[in-house]
């Protein structure tokens, strides 16, 4: 562990690399199905093994995503775009070389908003968003000396997301993260799951002197499988590139991969053996223009984002920053919220249900927000049955919530007389109960008007149970004051 000291002389900088795989029906050159975890080299073409005389075709849905993320970070979106040869050899890249973009990505600079657990918000600067095509995947089964490959990924399109060198912390980094993770699915393009690799980070770290003008050398580190790792991973090069130059040791530029079980890296390559790709525009191809129609009618398609249905809930349902945070972390439930505030007028109310009970629901029964057995109409009239008093907010979500759940023919109302759960805040028929109460109790009345006030809870009590808990307490309350003080 470094000490304090050390850690405040120097800044870390971290810059990353995200790569998203596209949800396209079929593959970014090819029509071969993308689907993942189908059997070995059973989703592939001529055209996606690189055989000699066929011609890549570009997916039109990939671009449009492409786009649709570039139109999300504000960044600009390049009307001229040109795929480019990346010339290496790989087992799992059948053709001898990657497409994507060299010069001139589609979407060029933008930010992300990021928010901290300390409640810190910052635009993370983006440098650019370009395309390309995965490779295909080298299977090393254990005890085998064999390499196995499977180039059904070959060819699957691919965004990649690079942020300039501006993330000073892995909680930057890891928020980074979760917010690209949050974009892609509020959009559609990708379904962010890091386990199975549609979602994949490279992390640069580098670290400098504290007030420095010159960013220090950078390693590239790979391999993580989960935020949590990408997290790891630069904690780990934070102390390590420290502890290199605080010995008088040079950082040197390479590639380093990360072991999750130990938590450290190890160097896989340096500068030194760096291929000299030797881009080239693909011959193959045709520049892809965007025209003014084309972007106007991905413009169209754009969902709402997460950044404005936060404002939404802050600015016109008076919402707190935590709850509007908590609410559009997945869109699905967002939208749900949304519309449950066109059936009431209680935004907080219904945001507490939807954070509290809802959630919890929704996650113990393991459904998905569309497929919740209560309708906006029942919590909204559920909310209006606590706010009128008629049933108590512990009757209400011990009792009636949970039987909601159960029943979806029963409006709430009728589940309430049912259960029988509504609270007597008729004064009338709440009156003479109070009355046999304090008669009941002659002398707690006597004691209570020399001053003894905190008698009050026990009337209460009995008035509870005299109306088997269904006394609406304010009522209640009102009406004893009232036959006590006279
Ligand atoms: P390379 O040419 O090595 O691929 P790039 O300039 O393309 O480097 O940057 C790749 C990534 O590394 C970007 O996300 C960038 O922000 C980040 N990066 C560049 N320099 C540094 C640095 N000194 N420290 C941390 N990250 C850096
Ligand atoms: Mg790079």
């Amino acid at each position: 562990m470094l000490s304090e000291e050390l850690r405040n002389k120097y800044q870390l900088i971290i810059g990353l690399e995200v790569h998203a795989q596209l949800l396209t029906e079929s593959k970014m050159f090819a029509a071969d199905a993308n689907e993942y975890g189908k059997s070995p080299n059973t989703q592939i073409s001529v055209i996606t093994l690189g055989h000699p005389g066929t011609l890549p075709k570009v997916n039109r849905k990939a671009i449009a995503f492409a786009i649709k993320m570039g139109l999300a970070c504000n960044s600009e979106i390049t009307r001229y775009n040109v795929f480019a040869r990346k010339n290496y050899f790989y087992p799992d890249l059948p053709k001898g070389y990657q497409l994507t973009q060299d010069k001139g990505p589609i979407c060029v600079g933008g930010t992300v908003p990021i928010q901290l657990p300390d409640g810190t918000k910052k635009e993370v600067i983006l440098n650019r968003v370009h395309m390309e095509e995965d490779a295909g995947k080298s299977i090393h089964l254990a005890g085998e000396a064999d390499t196995l490959v499977d180039f059904n990924r070959a060819g699957t399109p691919l965004i990649e997301i690079v942020t300039e060198p501006d993330l000073k912390s892995p909680e930057e980094a890891y928020a980074f993260l979760t917010e690209v993770k949050k974009l892609v699915k509020y959009l559609d393009v990708c379904d962010g799951n890091m386990e199975e690799g549609s979602l994949r980070c490279d992390a640069n770290v580098s670290v400098m002197l504290k007030g420095a003008t010159e960013l220090g050398k950078k390693v590239e580190v790979k391999n993580m499988n989960s935020f949590r790792n990408v997290f790891r991973a630069i904690e780990h090069e934070h102390e390590r590139l420290i502890g290199l130059i605080e010995a008088g040791e040079e950082v040197i530029s390479e590639t380093r991969t990360f072991d999750a079980n130990t938590g450290l890296t190890a160097s896989m390559r340096t500068k030194e053996d760096l291929n000299d790709y030797r881009y080239f525009p693909e011959p193959d191809l045709s520049p892809v223009v965007i025209s003014d129609e084309w972007l106007n009618a991905v413009k169209a398609t754009m969902p709402v984002l997460p950044r404005e249905l936060h404002k939404k809930f802050v600015d016109v349902y008076g919402l707190p920053d935590y709850d509007a945070s908590f609410l559009t972390e997945s869109k699905e439930v967002a939208l749900w919220f949304n519309e449950l505030c066109s059936k009431t007028k209680n935004y907080k109310a219904a945001s507490n249900w939807v954070m509290g009970p809802v959630k919890s629901s929704l996650n113990e029964l393991s459904l998905h927000v569309d497929d919740f057995p209560i309708s906006h109409e029942s919590l909204a009239t559920l909310i209006a049955l606590v706010d009128e008093g008629k049933v108590s907010y512990t009757a209400a979500s011990q009792n009636l919530y949970p039987e909601m759940l159960k029943s979806a023919t029963e409006s709430p109302m009728e589940i309430a007389h049912r259960l029988n759960l509504i609270q007597e805040s008729d004064e009338s028929s709440l009156r003479p109960i109070v009355e046999e109460v304090l008669a009941a109790n002659a002398g707690k009345v006597k004691e209570y008007r020399s001053g003894k006030k905190g008698l009050m809870g026990l009337f209460m009590g009995q008035v509870m149970k005299k109306s088997q808990g269904k006394a609406d307490p304010k009522v209640a309350t009102k009406l004893l004051t009232e036959l006590l003080e006279n």
